[in-house]
């Protein structure tokens, strides 16, 4: 068995499957809002084949804080993470786990004031991306240390790679909707070592599956 364990943790919306800003779950009639990404079930299948791999779905849902959208419970978020999980499962990949974190920061709500938000759900929690939370919950639900792992995250947004460097572990980026906020923002990074700009799915995975044979 490989020394070190290798978690993968992957951001859901704009990254496995399909995102409009749907806020998945908050209407009725979700599920079939729910689009797969081109080529990533394949990837994940090769992701795999990595010996002693944990692979995880960690994903940010502040749209649980909104008042306005009294359908998107934390209950009803969970809800759709597990089918999204049981869709992958069908096509013959299961996720180790996921992790969602329901909350606002004080800084979404500024940047969205002509939304109500649930009170006791803006607040600077420590599961919100890119903060540690959802990282430490992968950790503890493997049984391994930070020390003992090698970490990677992906996603299609810089919370998601800031992530992965505030835990010290590689970052991955793939460019799903060019906001230009997120490119710009994406920019600072161009010269970290353990960020990689990734074209899509494959092309990280194709990296994440180097690099590991490359240090182990
Ligand atoms: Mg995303
Ligand atoms: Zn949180």
């Amino acid at each position: 068995m490989a020394r070190l364990k290798t978690i993968i943790c992957i951001d859901r919306d704009g990254t496995l499957i399909y995102d409009d800003k749907y806020h998945l779950g908050r209407t009725n009639g979700w599920k079939k809002l729910i689009k797969i990404l081109p080529s990533v079930v394949t990837n994940l299948k090769q992701l795999r084949k990595i010996p002693n791999v944990a692979i995880y779905m960690i994903t940010n849902q502040p749209g649980v804080a909104v008042k306005d959208w009294p359908l998107l419970t934390e209950d009803r978020a969970h809800k759709v993470c597990q089918h999204i999980l049981r869709l992958f499962e069908e096509k013959g990949f299961t996720f180790d786990g996921y992790f969602l974190c329901g909350h606002a920061n004080p800084a979404y709500m500024k940047r969205r004031p002509n939304r109500t938000y649930i009170k006791s759900r803006v607040c600077n929690c420590g599961c919100v991306k890119p903060r540690l939370g959802m990282i430490f919950k992968t950790l503890k639900a493997e049984g391994v240390q930070r020390k003992d792992v090698r970490l990677f995250v992906i996603g299609d947004r810089y919370s998601d790679v800031k992530t992965a460097l505030n835990a010290k572990g590689t970052g991955i980026h793939i460019p799903f909707k060019n906001e230009k906020e997120q490119q710009r923002k994406m920019e600072t990074l161009k010269k970290n070592k353990n960020v990689y700009f990734a074209r899509d799915f494959k092309d990280a995975v194709k990296f994440i599956v180097k690099k590991r044979y490359r240090n182990d």
